[in-house]
């Protein structure tokens, strides 16, 4: 018998449809003694298994399940199976990856129940983040998983957070299969991209790159043939280079850190996109406002801010922020031009992200008229269940 989780009456409803995850209060009391990582089987109030999981004790969620099954061991080729399998969806449904977008996530954390795993895929390296010290803890089994599932010649691992702290243990950014140059190149769109391998000089940020957004950057590049584009909060640019692949005329990408609009330039260089593409160092903020005083105005106008509501505790200063960020980019849209504007926090809705949007462009006399309320790629899968998964908010709007 492996150890047990008992939740508390009242408690089990979201778990039992499907939420993966139970939080510290929902629990009653545990049996047995599970160290750190070790597999554990939730129950309800009546002594039915809910499903198992690892046991993060120092966690507010100390359990993620990864089954539904009671009767299903979480071994190494339960972990095995769970990534081929999501290697082999992508490949069927999606066409993940193809000639034209090498660079993919491969493993979405909850959205491919495999809560406390995320990795990503670049040509022939991938990308690896623990997020549970259960996964952490099986570490050998899944690195070499994930290499014959994505078919790479390299892994990288990633963090290290404050996360990863409180669940026990600590990361060293690096290469830990393989070997090769600490970059991380790959297609998206026909653009090809490379950026600092996690853990080299100038590493990337997050796990190297933000493949979320790949189809918004394909819709948003549909749009902004011809015309002049700011791509703001750009990173390497990722928006704005696929709008000038796409025939934009002439983009402009703003973003407080040097070495993304390093990484950016070289990019752009790369794909022959140099002259229509420049890189601007600021802090957005300031840009927008800086740019309306100059009388600059563009066709399309995007904008990715970083998330702003880390919890719903932080969500009306975020709304107060996002209005903010919003008029200033509203200013800057022609008449009849059009706003990109994005949100990845999970805890701000889209509706009331939307209503940020409206009072922004209101601010400035601008109406908003939503073309379009995207999400993040196929590849960022979430379960019906999981709210949380549904993080990305993607807005396309006209603005009058
Ligand atoms: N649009 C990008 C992803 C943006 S992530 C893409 O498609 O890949 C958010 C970016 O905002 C990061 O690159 C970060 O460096 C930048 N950033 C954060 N705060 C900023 C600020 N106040 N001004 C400018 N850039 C900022």
């Amino acid at each position: 018998m492996i150890p047990s989780v008992h939740l508390r009456p009242g408690f089990v409803q979201p778990v039992w449809a499907g939420h993966p995850w139970v939080f510290a209060q929902a629990i009653a009391r545990t049996t047995g003694t599970p160290a750190p990582g070790d597999e554990v089987s939730v129950v309800d109030p009546e002594g039915k298994t809910l499903g198992r999981g690892f046991w993060s004790p120092e966690s507010a969620i100390p359990v993620r399940l990864l089954t539904r099954d009671a009767g299903v061991a979480l071994d190494a080729a339960f972990l095995q199976a769970r990534i081929e399998e999501a290697a082999r969806w992508r490949r069927a449904l999606l066409g993940l990856p193809s000639p034209d977008n090498t660079g993919y996530r491969l493993v979405n954390a909850d959205g491919d129940a495999l809560p406390g795993l995320t990795v990503d895929v670049f040509g022939d390296a991938a990308s690896v983040q623990f997020g549970t010290i259960g996964m952490k803890r099986r570490a050998d089994v899944i690195l070499d998983a994930v290499t014959r599932a994505a078919g790479v010649t390299r892994v990288y691992e990633v963090g290290s957070d404050r996360h990863q702290q409180r669940e026990g243990f600590t990361v060293t950014e690096g290469i830990v299969r393989g070997e090769g140059p600490p970059l991380l190149s790959f297609t998206e769109g026909d653009v090809r991209f490379s950026v600092a391998a996690p853990g080299s000089a100038g590493g990337g940020q997050k796990t190297g790159y933000y493949f979320d957004q790949r189809e918004n950057r394909a819709a948003v590049a549909a749009l902004a043939s011809g015309g002049r584009v700011l791509d703001a909060f750009s990173y390497v640019g990722g928006f704005g280079l696929a709008a000038a692949k796409a025939g934009a005329r002439e983009v402009v990408c703003v973003d407080s850190s040097a070495s993304a609009l390093a990484a950016g330039q070289r990019i752009a260089e790369d794909n022959g996109l140099a002259d229509r593409v420049a890189y601007k160092k600021g802090d957005v903020r300031d840009v927008l406002g800086e740019l309306g005083r100059a009388g600059e105005r563009f066709d399309v106008v995007v904008i990715d801010p970083p998330k702003l509501a880390h919890s719903a505790r932080e969500v009306e200063k975020a709304m107060a922020n996002y209005r903010r960020l919003n008029a200033g980019a509203a200013q800057l849209v022609r008449d009849g031009g059009v706003l990109v504007t994005c949100s990845c926090s999970g805890s701000v809705t889209a509706d009331t992200f939307l209503r940020a949007v409206a009072l922004g462009a209101r601010d400035m006399g601008r109406a908003a008229q939503v073309i379009a309320v995207r999400g993040a790629a196929g590849d960022h899968p979430s379960m019906a269940a999981f709210p949380e998964g549904r993080y990305l908010k993607c807005v396309i709007a006209r603005l009058a």
